[in-house]
């Protein structure tokens, strides 16, 4: 299996090099050239981690099976997953919901932050890559955390993150700063997630900082979504989540059944997107946002435009702008990189572009849309609550808001629950009409008690964990703490 360049397609590579690149010589995002099959009538009754192996041997063809298969063990395990691994909770009759967070940081991004750093280090064997590689990560709360989970302790890998030292929740920060492990560090970035973000960017960019690190053998690498190694493990769910239902009687063979998914840089609906395109039976892909609903407009109108205020909502991962991943989406449609380049360029330099009306159409024909506000997530959050006793996150409510207003008659509906609620209990809280308590911990203890459920050990254990990391930075420093790392 080759890779290719959303903005070049002569370019071609190995999926190891895709994964340690991380973002193509020209700007553009690495993309497979074709899509491979897979018959989810096959995947009845395996594992978590068999169905992964499933996947990733399709798309990794470089990577040895036996690496994948001991990778997907360990990482998919009941241990780290708490044996829920891809578990689908149907609380309701015509509510199913794909519960992602039952990994190590309490969200979604374990599926994908757990596997990546494995597969980096692996593919930096196989490309004979023996450089030291140093990640930065600028994080507005649960891919910071996710990050540090993933990479702690490898091998040829250190990690820092950067968080605006205004801007996450106290569980996020606690999350964060008392992190194990002899590669990584954490610094708070005076300002808010963009200060610290454009601090990282332009460490990135900054060509003495390039120089002096390869002087000593080093490389600075990104752990976001951009990157294939994060896309790929997110795969799989939708196919585990499609072949349970199927197992279970609760679908027919071929059905096609709608994904739901609360979305922000459009990784995890993009990934349901390379499933339906392997085969699996999938009617649409329903893209929910928050009021920062800039993807709403464009599925809708086929205009892009970031040029707009920027929203502080409940569902914090979805505060999003520009959707980094949009740009393999509008690839794979048209194949025409020259007509992508030109998309990213005008986004660049003017904020907004608009894509003709047949690449609207074929993108229509597979994604639905919609938006939630703060008020109605946390409406959801209260009525499924009240009738069933299932708890959802301020994310995962989105969806669910969505869901309900876009639902086609007859056709099931899978809703990705994207984080524990316990992850945000204030908003929970609030949504369920209870007073909230200024701190956080105390929250969470008035959470299980209005409702009867438990925090995990992961969250509820933060308090008592030492702090290792309270440095403060100004974002200019950045690219000294990369030297120094
Ligand atoms: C990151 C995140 C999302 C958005 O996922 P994308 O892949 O960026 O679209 C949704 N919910 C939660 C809880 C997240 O952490």
């Amino acid at each position: 299996m080759e890779y290719t360049s959303t903005r070049n397609s002569a370019l071609r590579c190995s999926s190891a090099q895709a994964i340690v690149t991380g973002i193509a010589p020209d700007g553009g995002l690495f993309v497979p050239t074709e899509f491979p099959t897979l018959d989810v009538r096959e995947l009845v009754g395996l594992t978590y981690p068999q169905t992964a192996v499933k996947v990733l041997s399709r798309y990794l063809t470089d990577y040895d099976i036996a690496f994948l298969e001991q990778s997907a063990e360990k990482v998919y395990s009941d241990a780290n997953f708490g044996g829920k691994a891809g578990f689908v909770a149907r609380p309701e009759e015509n509510s199913c919901l794909l519960e992602l967070w039952h990994g190590p940081t309490c969200a979604f991004k374990d599926y994908a932050l757990q596997m990546m750093p494995k597969l980096l280090v692996e593919g930096k064997k196989i490309i004979g890559d023996s450089s030291m590689t140093k990640i930065l990560v600028a994080t507005s709360g649960d891919t910071g955390k996710a990050a540090l989970a993933g990479y702690a302790g490898l091998e040829g890998i250190r990690i820092a993150v950067f968080y605006p030292n205004d801007g996450t929740s106290e569980v996020q920060r606690l999350q964060m700063v008392t992190q194990d492990g002899d590669n990584v560090s954490v610094y708070a970035v005076e300002g808010n997630f963009d200060d610290a973000q454009t601090g990282v960017k332009r460490a990135f960019t900054d060509e003495a900082l390039r120089s002096a690190l390869a002087e000593k053998g080093e490389k600075l690498s990104s752990a976001n979504s951009i990157n294939w190694g994060r896309l790929v493990p997110q795969i799989v769910y939708y196919f585990y989540s499609y072949a349970s239902l199927l197992g279970s009687g609760a679908i027919r063979e071929g059905e096609k059944i709608d994904f739901c998914v609360p979305t922000g840089n459009f990784g995890d609906i993009l990934a349901g997107y390379y499933a339906m395109r392997m085969g699996l039976p999938v009617g649409r892909l329903i893209c929910a946002s928050n009021c920062n609903d800039v993807l709403t407009e464009f599925l809708s109108t086929g205009v892009y435009n970031a040029r707009r205020p920027f929203h502080k909502t409940t569902s914090p991962s979805m505060d999003i702008l520009v959707s980094s991943n949009l740009e393999r989406l509008l690839y794979h449609v048209t194949g025409d990189s020259e007509r992508v380049r030109g998309w990213m360029k005008e986004l660049n330099e003017t904020g907004t572009y608009t894509v003709d009306k047949q690449t609207l159409a074929a993108i229509q024909a597979v994604f639905g849309c919609g938006s939630a506000s703060d008020a109605q997530a946390a409406q959801a959050i209260q009525e499924l609550f009240s009738r069933t006793h299932y708890l959802m996150d301020p994310h995962t409510a989105v969806a669910w808001h969505v869901a309900r207003g876009t639902a086609k008659k007859g056709a099931l509906c899978v809703i990705l629950s994207t984080a524990d609620p316990y992850k945000f209990p204030c908003s929970v809280l609030a949504a369920l009409g209870k007073e909230v308590p200024e701190d956080e911990f105390e929250a969470m203890r008035e959470l299980s008690r209005a409702t009867d459920t438990k925090a995990p050990d992961a969250l509820a254990g933060l308090r008592d964990r030492s702090v290792r990391f309270t440095e403060t930075i100004d974002p200019v420093c950045i690219s000294d703490v990369a030297l120094n790392l």
